[in-house]
């Protein structure tokens, strides 16, 4: 478990058993909050499950849409809930539901539980895992080192390898190789490394996203549907913030371009690949708000709060995290409480060098 998980799980037992987060709120809540998710799908059984926060169950998909609206929040549009936000008016408190990438399962597990329960959503999709152009490098990788006794990762093969033969030799090897991919080594390099271990360890890229990710035809009949709003997550899937201003554009606007020619319309709003402080950037920001997005959503920690109108192009997200399944934990967020006291804890230990902790401490929700 990351610094920043273990960190929530202590700190929800704490705050829900002590009654904290009720004296906090006055302080900490805000108008809204923006959940973040990724598969929605029967729990897996399995040991190894590095990726396990990126999933949830159907089941609690529809106890967190009534626990959210048990709080008094209503489930809005992104469209309206950021006019909501740019407006700073009335006393509605709104929830919005998000999920990355465009998985298959969100059409055909998420979707028919929202739409029982009339809960509009919305679905950022990276066009290049649609087109069958991009790789799903950190789910790749998982499935390799599960197969794998060993990953040699140098060029020609030669050399040893990363043992990976026990369970806590696999978690140890998807934490260094993932930290590597996404801070050490570049976003094209990243893909070229997972393109030369699937190689060498006969693994099959392009049908593991064809598995997860749906189809342009999946996507229109979705875009048909009132509740759906369709979103742009770029076409490569890449963290904007370590690419050049020139490559970072066309990643973004390629997105935009392959969705207008498949669904008839440009997509509105946005997230950032990872949306952590490693891949966004005040740079970005400005591109996206040059391109002419509503808002863009970031996987920052956070409920939204007024001040939050005065950047669009940066929103917090709360993210409906695999490892804490738990209805109660929905009303610990929406008091605001958790994030108050992470931010603190952060503070505290980067001295006041708030950014830089929270970068070190924040790990990528792809
Ligand atoms: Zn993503």
């Amino acid at each position: 478990m990351t610094a920043r998980q273990t960190f929530f799980q202590k700190s929800f037992k704490v705050l829900h058993g002590s009654g904290l987060s009720r004296l906090l709120a006055p302080f900490t809540q805000g108008c809204g909050a923006i959940f973040m998710m990724h598969h929605v799908r029967a729990d897996q059984e399995r040991s190894f499950r590095p990726n396990q926060h990126l999933e949830i169950t159907p089941e609690f998909l529809r106890e967190c849409v009534d626990r959210i609206r048990r709080n008094g929040y209503e489930i809005l549009a992104m469209d309206e809930a950021v006019d909501l936000l740019k407006s700073g008016y009335g006393r509605k408190r709104y929830a919005v539901l998000t999920f990355d990438d465009g998985y298959r399962d969100n059409l055909e597990v998420a979707y028919p539980v929202l739409k029982e329960l009339g809960a509009p959503f919305t679905i950022y999709v990276a066009t290049g895992l649609i087109d069958r152009q991009s790789d799903l490098w950190w789910i790749a990788l998982e499935h390799m080192i599960a197969a794998n006794d060993e990953l040699v990762l140098s060029e020609d093969g030669s050399g040893t390898g990363i043992s990976c033969r026990t369970l806590q030799e696999k978690n140890a090897c998807y934490h260094q190789l993932t930290q590597w991919l996404t801070h050490e080594v570049g976003e094209l390099e990243q893909r070229q490394i997972i393109q030369r271990l699937a190689e060498r360890y006969d693994f099959d890229l392009a049908a593991l996203v064809d598995r997860l990710m749906m189809t342009w035809d999946d996507l229109r009949q979705l875009a048909s549907e009132p509740l759906v709003t369709l979103g742009a997550h770029t076409h490569g899937h890449h963290a904007l913030a370590r690419l050049s201003e020139e490559d970072a554009r066309k990643d973004i606007m390629t997105g935009v371009y392959r969705m207008q020619a498949e669904l008839g319309r440009k997509p509105k709003h946005f997230a950032y690949p990872y949306g952590n402080q490693v891949a966004v950037s005040e740079r970005d920001a400005r591109l996206l708000a040059d391109i002419g997005f509503n808002s863009a959503v970031t996987t920052f920690p956070g409920v939204l709060k007024s001040v939050n109108a005065r950047s669009p192009m940066l929103l917090p997200r709360v993210s409906l995290n695999g490892r804490f399944q738990d209805a109660y934990v929905i009303d610990q967020y929406l008091t605001g409480a958790p994030f108050a006291l992470y931010r603190a804890a952060c503070w505290a230990r980067g001295g006041f060098g708030l950014r830089t902790g929270v970068s070190r401490l924040f790990p990528s929700t792809r």
